[in-house]
């Protein structure tokens, strides 16, 4: 075992979970490295007391004050980000490449926090003479964060430097299949000068996320991970009368138009099916070409052929993704669509044990078919047709998701039509990754996103705080009319 069993992290110190413990396998080889603790309702209680304890003087700090931590731990990111992205590489499976952009990505967002102090200054106004109101931004208190393993290092970047430089104290679950990279992040934040307490991580899987959902102490709780557990987490936290934001999955569509530029589409769209092996929630995963395009899928199919599994295509996360991600396609195939480029069976020389498909371009796949509806979550695309760019986005509109849609063409016209008419909180034109960069903001609609805002950028700041309305008054009785 490469690393020794993961703590949990709580009051600034590694505390051993005493649970049951799961092994944590390298999807690049299969080679168990490391045990991760299943805790419950007991770790998040002793978690919760030390944020609770912990958060009034760090809530009571100005803005300014707070963020000085964050420039400390941007720099920190970036002074450690190759051995971030390396463990990243190891836990997760995704190429070394992928998992530097991944820490960029969280530098990014880091950043973002350092202007918080800009971005919240009130506001002030004589509303009427001698009375003024003015708004005040104040921390929830406690709050939740669970995260997925599709991006160990990213995903707990989107809220933790946002939700404590306002003032909040956190208690976060990583997926317990990526344990490993949180507690790299906490400790280059205790480096930076973050308070005990302020960040607590609870190790585990659905019985800390209920215990999370459930706790008196908790304010709100953001989710990110599949749509499935996303609607459980948004009823549980809900019902409990928390504010919950849940991330779902996303099933996104790319219409691509006769008259794209080729090669650009081409290979955006396998860069966009294959980054990350297909398994970020930005991903194209269906693809509707308007007729006319049959040039397009066939420089698409060259493109795809050159992306090679362990070169640069990283592994899926487990045996179990890789059977379900095969599965998706040998039943698309049964049931008559045309598998163009096929990935199944990959294997990498010297990683063996590892769990690789490779890039796959399934053609002729019709609407009703699983494959066309259903988030498959590897490198694969299936390939609809359709006669006109209405029906392309009658079949966009149709699905459940709303995460990412994106549209190829060289018409302002008619990308304009796709902007408008995608049932999707994120748009790209010419893009096949539309993610939006800070300072705006992440999120889908639809069954990709419950509760309201997004969960990055400037929406993200109402979700952390509360606006406090202040109104004064100063002038003696006789200076001030009725209205005052
Ligand atoms: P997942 O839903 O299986 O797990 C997410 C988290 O929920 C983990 O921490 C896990 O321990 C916990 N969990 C799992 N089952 C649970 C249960 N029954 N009750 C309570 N908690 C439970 O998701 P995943 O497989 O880790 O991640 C992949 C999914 O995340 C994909 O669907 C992907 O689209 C989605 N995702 C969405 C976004 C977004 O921004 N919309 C971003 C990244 C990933």
């Amino acid at each position: 075992m490469k690393y020794p069993v993961v703590n949990n992290f709580i009051d600034g110190k590694q505390v051993a979970g005493n649970c049951e413990l799961l092994e944590v396998f390298s999807p690049i080889n299969g080679k168990l490295i490391s045990k991760v603790p299943m805790c419950g309702a007991k770790a998040v209680d002793d978690a919760v007391k030390a944020a609770q304890t912990a958060q009034p003087a760090w809530g009571a700090l100005t803005m300014r004050e707070r963020v000085q931590v964050f420039y400390r731990y941007k720099f920190l990111l970036e002074e450690n980000a190759d051995k971030m992205a390396q463990l990243v590489h190891e836990e997760n499976g995704k190429t070394l490449g992928e998992a530097q952009a991944e820490i960029e990505k969280s530098i990014e967002i880091t950043e973002f926090a350092c202007s918080l102090p800009q971005l919240t200054a009130g506001e002030i106004q004589e509303v009427s003479r001698g009375v003024e109101c003015r708004t005040q931004r104040v921390p929830l208190g406690v709050v939740a964060c669970i995260t997925p393993f599709n991006f160990p290092n990213m995903v707990p970047n989107w809220t933790i430097p946002i939700a404590l430089a306002l003032g909040n104290a956190m208690v976060l679950k990583p997926s317990e299949v990526v344990p490993l990279s949180t507690q790299l992040l906490a400790d280059l934040l205790a480096e930076a000068g973050l308070p005990p307490g302020i960040l607590n991580l609870v190790h585990g899987g659905r019985e800390v996320v209920e215990a999370l959902c459930d706790h008196p102490k908790i304010s709100a709780v953001s989710f990110v991970g599949s749509t499935r557990v996303a609607r459980l987490v948004y009823a549980r936290a809900a019902s409990n009368l928390k504010r919950c934001l849940a991330l779902g999955g996303a099933k996104n569509h790319l219409i691509v138009l006769p008259d794209a530029h080729v090669d650009m589409t081409a290979s955006n769209v396998a860069a966009s099916i294959s980054g990350c092996a297909g398994q970020r929630c930005m991903a194209a995963s269906a693809m509707v070409a308007v007729a006319g395009s049959d040039h397009i899928i066939h420089r698409l199919c060259e493109e795809a052929r050159k992306i090679i599994p362990g070169v640069n295509l990283g592994s899926v996360i487990s045996a179990e993704a890789k059977e379900r991600i095969e599965g998706y396609i040998t039943q698309a195939e049964q049931q008559g669509a045309k598998v163009l480029v096929d990935g199944r069976g990959a294997q990498v020389p010297g990683n063996e044990g590892g769990y690789y498909v490779g890039p796959t371009v399934i053609d002729h796949v019709k609407p009703n078919m699983a494959i066309a509806t259903e988030e498959v979550f590897g490198p694969v695309l299936a390939i609809l047709r359709a006669d006109t760019l209405e029906d392309a986005l009658a079949i966009e509109n149709d699905s459940e998701y709303g995460n990412a849609a994106a549209v190829f063409t060289q018409s302002g016209g008619l990308a304009k039509r796709v902007m408008e008419g995608a049932s999707a909180g994120m748009v790209g034109v010419n893009i096949g990754v539309p993610v939006p960069r800070e300072p705006f903001s992440f999120g889908g609609w639809n069954e990709s996103r419950f509760g309201s805002g997004d969960i990055t950028g400037k929406s993200s700041i109402d979700f952390w705080s509360q606006l406090k309305k202040i109104t004064t008054k100063w002038n003696p009785e006789d200076q001030i009319n009725w209205m005052s």
